[in-house]
Formats: C-alpha cells, structure tokens, sequence
C-alpha cells in the first residue's frame, strides 16, 4: 500500500523514470514541486514540452537543434571541410566549450556495442559516409569518439571504410582516461586531445 496519494505517487514515478534519480530523491523533487509556487511549476513544464517540441536534428550534422542547418553547420565562420565526429550531442557540447575547433561535427547517436545489439547500421554512419561523398573538399575526419571500447571499436570501423575514400582520417588523442567520457573531461585535456590527434 502507498504512503501518498496517487497524484504524489505519480509525480514520483515521474521523476524515477530520470536517470540517476532514485526513489528518495524523486520524493524529494515531488515535495519539491508541491511546495513550489504555481507560476514557476508551469514555466518548468513548459520549457520542458517546448524544448521537445521545438527541438530537432540537424539534417546534416544530427546536432540537436531549433534550425535546420544548426547554428554551426549554417555559420560562415566553421570550417565545413574538417568534420568532427562524436558519439553524442553533449560531446559537441564539450568540445565547443574548448572554443578550438573551427570546424562543424557529425553526431552518430551512439557506437557500435555488438553486446547490445548495436551495430554499424544503428548510429548515423551511413549519413556519415554520404556526407564525405557528396562533399570532395573534406580535408579531414576527426574521429572523437570516446576512449571505450566502444568507442575505440567505432573509430576503427569507421576509419576502415574512409581509408578507401583517401581523405585524412584522424583519432583524437589519448589523455582523455580509457574509459571516459567526452562528456566529462575538462577543457584543457580536451584541447590537447584535439592538437595531439595522429593519423590513422
Ligand atoms: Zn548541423
């Protein structure tokens, strides 16, 4: 039997269903809200249902975005020849916030995990690859996906294919700890990953 009444109970269900928060933390949220004043519980909501209503991908990089191109895809000032490509939204995040690199990225949505059913096919490779073929001035490809295995697996599936495309293909240097995340890793040694990149 529950403690609260259904419409606590589904407020917490709500908040439980978010990543990293367990059942204490979502009643602490709940009660939160409740306490909160009414005006500021309906600004919340509403960012929320316009972020995701007004949110989309970017059709060229898969950046999320409310253009179509996004901002650094359609700016005059990035480099449209240098591509970056990363496993997820918020490491573009991360390397913007280096403010190194001038070039534009491209967002696979994931890597290749064979473990959970993730193949090459499930993340925006194929996009990729249709990119560098209707663009013959792309100088170079860094691939920045995150030092896992994962990680590390999609890197060298990817720079297999492009070795055939005879662009220069790059991974990003080590530095950034086996294991970590794009996400997480601080502006300094993102920085010196991107200067240190070698060849593949
Ligand atoms: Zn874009």
């Amino acid at each position: 039997m529950s403690y609260y009444s259904p419409s606590i109970e589904k407020l917490i269900e709500g908040f439980e269903k978010l990543p990293s928060i367990g059942h204490k933390t979502a009643v602490r949220l709940a009660f939160h809200i409740l306490d909160a004043n009414e005006e500021d519980v309906t600004e919340f909501i509403n960012s929320i249902v316009n972020a995701k209503k007004n949110l989309k991908y970017c059709s060229k990089c898969f950046n999320i975005s409310d253009s179509d191109p996004c901002q650094i895809c359609g700016s005059p000032k990035r480099d449209q020849n240098l591509i970056c490509v990363v496993e997820d939204v918020k490491d573009v995040i991360a390397m913007e916030r280096t403010h190194e690199f001038k070039g534009v990225y491209h967002v696979l949505h994931g890597s290749i995990s064979p473990m959970n059913g993730i193949g090459p096919d499930e993340i925006k490779i194929k996009e990729l690859l249709s990119r560098i073929q209707n663009n013959s001035e792309i100088k170079e490809i860094i691939l920045a996906t995150n030092p896992r295995v994962e990680g590390e697996a999609t890197a060298m599936y990817i720079s297999k294919i492009l070795k055939t495309f005879n662009i220069k293909v790059t991974r990003i240097a080590h530095g950034i700890p086996v294991g970590g995340d794009l996400e997480y890793t601080d502006e300094v040694t993102l920085t010196k990953a991107l200067e240190g990149r070698h060849e593949l």
